[in-house]
């Protein structure tokens, strides 16, 4: 592709801004990304991402766009150590009570790495790119926008230097996460705020790293939901160098303590006697941490009528997922997709565009975690007849999908992103749910 532009500049150096920056390398002759946190060559745990000490998955659609983005990615990542989990022998998924199908069944792959693995993997292969900076240990201070309507840059604080440093820029990108300055922004530059949608979940996260004995046997990738009157779950991987992350998780008032022996107790009334035992024998290798997550949260941009040119917002600084459904990386990746459509026709109206096209995969992303979430009666919120409809027809798939590895697998596409959710109405999908003794 040929350059559009002269600078971009990305706030953030999260998976969301890596990713962006992959993209705007194509189409601008530099590119700068802008990180607060100081970045090592190797998988160290940083401050600005608090949420990479907590279970973390790749989804099939997320692994394979960063493919796309850094060519042989996936192959690399998993001689580094990361593992892979492509049959559905690798699974013990039981969602809404429900477990999907362990039936030897190949399909598309889950990649299981820790983030700050995944993060250094990405982050190296940015590195490599000539007309990419990254520049660390920096922190955003504000925007410049000394034309009228537009934004022309950013002024940053290097942590070792006295005096700020303006950035002059075509695009700036705020990938700066959940809290992501572009709400106070627009008010400051005297736009209108984008509407903003929030689920409250109330969701605490209590996370340990573990070595297991070479002799015990489970899955690799384990993840037990909450059910109706139960809204707590354990979602436990296989790492990289033999580790493994186990994270307990409880909604509302349901929280895991904060202590290993605290967990297994808490995990004890619903996980399986295998994994169980498994936890039993496992060694900590840390200590345990926890994190909150109050509210799925979403901020609508592409309703806004006007936004400040020259201004582009990314990643959970757009909308911010339930963790459970491990779909935040994925939408990133899929809006950087959407972002390398949108800069082929040039950067005319490039927000505007840019915000529509995202707002697709976002929003599918959102109904299914909207509608997973609505299932657990213990969270508040509307529930209209079409969404009580739609949770009872998915219900009935997942106990019909216990028996049938077909039916886990197209169910797996849709939660992994490969595939929209109405594929689970076609006809197969229709007459296996309502004709399995399971399903009924
Ligand atoms: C507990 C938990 C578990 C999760 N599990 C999964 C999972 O299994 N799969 C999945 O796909 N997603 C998961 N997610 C979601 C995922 O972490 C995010 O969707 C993903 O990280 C994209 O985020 P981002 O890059 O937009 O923001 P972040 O990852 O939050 O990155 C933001 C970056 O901006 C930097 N920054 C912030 N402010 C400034 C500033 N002022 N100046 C300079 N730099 C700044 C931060 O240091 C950080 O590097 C999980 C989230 C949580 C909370």
């Amino acid at each position: 592709m040929s350059k559009i532009g002269d600078h971009a500049v990305v706030l953030g150096a999260g998976m969301a801004g890596m990713a962006v920056a992959r993209v705007l390398s194509d189409a601008y002759e530099r590119v700068t990304i802008i990180e607060r946190d100081e970045l090592a060559d190797n998988a160290e745990n940083r401050r600005g991402v608090p949420q990479g000490r907590h279970v973390h998955l790749l989804l099939a659609r997320g692994g394979y766009i960063l493919d796309e983005l850094f060519p042989g990615f996936l192959d690399e990542l998993v001689q580094a150590g990361a593992r892979a989990a492509h049959n559905l022998t690798d699974l013990y998924f039981s969602i809404g009570g429900h477990l999907l199908s362990q039936e030897n069944r190949s399909g598309d792959g889950t990649y299981l790495a820790s983030r700050p693995f995944l993060e250094a993997h990405v982050r190296r292969r940015l590195r490599a790119i000539k007309n990419i900076t990254i520049l660390e240990k920096c922190d955003v201070a504000g925007l410049i926008a000394d034309t009228p309507g537009r934004v022309d840059g950013v002024r940053i604080h290097h942590r070792d230097r006295a005096e700020p440093e303006a950035l002059s820029a075509d695009v700036v990108v705020d990938a700066m996460g959940r809290a992501g300055r572009t709400p106070l922004w627009l008010k400051e530059l005297g736009f209108q705020p984008a509407p903003e949608e929030k689920l409250p979940i109330d969701l605490v996260y209590a996370s340990q790293l573990l070595r297991l004995p070479p002799d015990i046997k489970v899955e690799k990738v384990i993840g037990i939901g909450a059910v109706p009157g139960r809204p707590t779950g354990l979602a436990m991987f296989a790492y990289e160098n033999n580790t493994w992350l186990a994270s307990a998780q409880g909604y509302r008032g349901h929280h895991p303590p904060s202590t290993w022996d605290g967990i297994l107790d808490f995990v004890r009334d619903f996980a399986p006697a295998h994994i169980m035992e498994a936890l039993k024998q496992a060694e900590p290798l840390a200590n345990v941490t926890t994190h909150h997550f109050p509210a799925n949260q979403r901020r609508r941009y592409e309703r806004l009528k006007q936004f400040p040119e020259g201004l582009l917002v990314f990643g959970d600084a757009i909308c911010s997922y339930n963790p459970l459904y491990a779909q935040g990386m994925t939408v990133a990746m899929l809006q950087a997709l959407a972002l390398r459509d949108c800069l082929q026709r040039g950067t005319d109206n490039l927000a505007r565009r840019f915000f529509r096209a995202a707002a697709k995969p976002i929003d599918v992303a959102w109904q299914l975690n909207i509608g997973a979430d609505l299932a657990i009666p213990e969270v508040p919120g509307p529930r209209p007849l079409p969404l009580r409809m739609i949770n009872k027809y998915v219900r009935r798939v997942q106990a019909a999908a216990g028996q049938d590895p077909a039916l886990s697998e197209q169910f797996l596409r849709v939660t992994s992103l490969m595939d929209p959710p109405t594929t689970l109405m076609r006809p197969w999908v229709l007459w296996r749910a309502f004709t399995s003794r399971a399903g009924r």
